[in-house]
């Protein structure tokens, strides 16, 4: 499936807009012609380019004879380079004039503009990297905290790769015993009994299990948890938000519901990104934007991974407050008392009688009080392992990747099913190179154009 790419590809590597250098790179066939068409060193020209070496010239338009920059200029041969192909790298200015005029010149030279993602599909078609490998790339570059970064870079590296393929190499020898059993009768070889066949398929299900079991923590730490802050106008939610934030960009005012949208802002708990909303426009109104804002916002409070019910401890229980727990209780919800720092009318036995067994956290958004035990109590109700101590080699953190491991658990399932019951060896052998399939899909041994084109297409140009 793997095939060489003939065309030589070129884009901007870095980011729009103006910076100190900007990167065009180029891969393919043709990226060193490239570099003598256009690069004139300062000094005594080179005959060729040394590889991973940095030149140092103008870029010259070779129809008009105009200097388009000053840069630097590399060529990377291969193998050794990201692709795995012959690659230039020119360090421009980093102005968008000049970095498109450039472009421009190397597109004349022979190049076609690069597809999103298509410097790292080449990767992968070259063997640079595998699929799980080229996926972590995009994880890195998106990583929101440090522990997200780990993660990503620990893929990157191929440790889940290895998980995979050391899963596909007990898959295959299982394959081998069954086909010996299809081929061979137990007087002319040793055929493993049922109990032996077994047993190994399912050594193979619980180690596949293992690791599916780290997604839910994975899924956190690559992409984060949505809190929705909830509670009846004016109990102290922008003040939360803001105090969470520390700083104040939501405006807090003592006016009931003046926050007409929601706010979204993003922080980090030990390492886990999380998105606090806030729903202080929240209630019945007439006005038909205002219903549609509110209408967003219970969209957001059903999809929350956390609801935060915060409630007024300087007043007692209002219909207003009951409504908006009796709206949230079937969610993962954290009763919050605020105005703590006033003189306390709502006692815990008032809310346990609507919310039995849970202990209200008591705050003062206005004072701070409480708010790093909000914080630790967010980070130790949604994550089971809350010591941080999971071995982030195996923690699995793409959804692509769950699905092909639980397919893969399936099909084993299937033929221990079949080894038990003493059905032909040939039917438990079929599953079994399905959940070979299914884990090859991983690292892309099994993938289909389609699905790669997919997963490419949602990185950036010039990556
Ligand atoms: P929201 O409508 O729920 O977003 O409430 P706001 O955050 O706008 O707060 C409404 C009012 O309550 C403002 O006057 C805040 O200063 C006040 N407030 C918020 N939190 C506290 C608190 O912990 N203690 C006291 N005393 N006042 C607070």
């Amino acid at each position: 499936m793997k095939r060489l790419q003939e065309d030589t590809i070129a884009a901007i590597a870095t980011p729009r807009g103006v910076g100190g250098i900007g990167i065009i790179r180029v891969s393919g066939p043709k990226s060193e012609k490239i570099g003598h068409l256009l690069f004139k060193p300062r000094g005594t020209p080179p005959r060729f380019f040394k590889s991973h070496h940095l030149y140092y010239g103008d870029i010259v338009s070779p129809t008009t004879g105009t200097i388009l920059d000053e840069v630097l200029l590399s060529v990377m041969r291969k193998p050794l380079s990201y692709t795995g192909e012959d690659t230039l790298e020119i360090n421009c200015h980093g102005g968008r004039v000049v970095l498109e005029a450039v472009l421009n010149e190397v597109i004349k030279t022979g190049a076609r503009l690069a597809d999103p993602g298509e410097f790292t599909k080449r990767a992968f078609l070259n063997n640079r990297l595998d699929l799980s490998q080229a996926e972590a790339v995009i994880d890195l570059i998106l990583a929101k905290t440090d522990r997200g970064l780990d993660l990503a870079l620990s893929h990157l590296r191929g440790n889940l790769s290895k998980r995979i393929n050391d899963l596909r190499s007990s898959v295959i020898d299982l394959l081998a015993n069954l086909e010996i059993s299809i081929d061979f009768t137990e007087e002319d070889i040793h055929v493993s009994p049922i109990s032996e066949l077994s047993d190994s398929v399912q050594r193979i299900i619980t180690s596949i299990n293992e690791i599916l079991s780290t997604y839910d923590e994975g899924k956190i730490l690559r992409e984060g948890l949505s809190v929705v802050i909830t509670g009846k106008p004016n109990v102290g939610k922008s003040s939360l938000l803001n105090r969470l934030l520390e700083e104040n960009r939501a405006i807090v005012t003592s006016v009931p519901g003046t926050t007409r949208d929601f706010i979204e802002e993003v922080i980090n708990i030990k390492g886990i990104p999380v998105k606090f909303v806030d729903t202080a426009g929240i209630r019945d109104v007439e006005n038909v934007i205002e219903r549609e804002g509110i209408r967003l916002v219970w969209e957001k409070v059903a999809s929350a991974d956390v609801v935060i019910i915060l409630l007024d401890g300087s007043t007692n229980l209002t219909e207003e407050d009951i409504e908006v727990i009796e709206k949230n209780k079937g969610g993962f919800i954290i009763p919050v008392i605020n105005k703590n720092d006033l003189s306390p009318k709502l006692k815990d036995s008032d809310l346990n009688k609507i919310l039995p067994g849970f202990k209200p956290l008591r705050i003062s958004a206005k004072y701070g009080d409480g708010i790093p035990a909000l914080k630790e109590e967010i980070y130790t109700r949604t994550l089971q392992n809350n010591q941080g101590d999971l071995q982030p080699d195996v923690i699995l953190t793409n959804l692509r990747h769950k699905i092909a491991l639980e397919e893969a658990a399936g099909f084993l399932a299937k033929a221990k099913e079949n080894v038990i019951q003493g059905c032909s060896p040939e039917l438990a052998a079929f599953d079994v190179r399905e959940a070979l399939e299914s884990l090859g899909e991983i690292v892309g041994e099994t993938t289909n154009e389609e699905v790669l084109d997919r997963i490419f297409s949602t990185f950036c140009i010039g990556k």
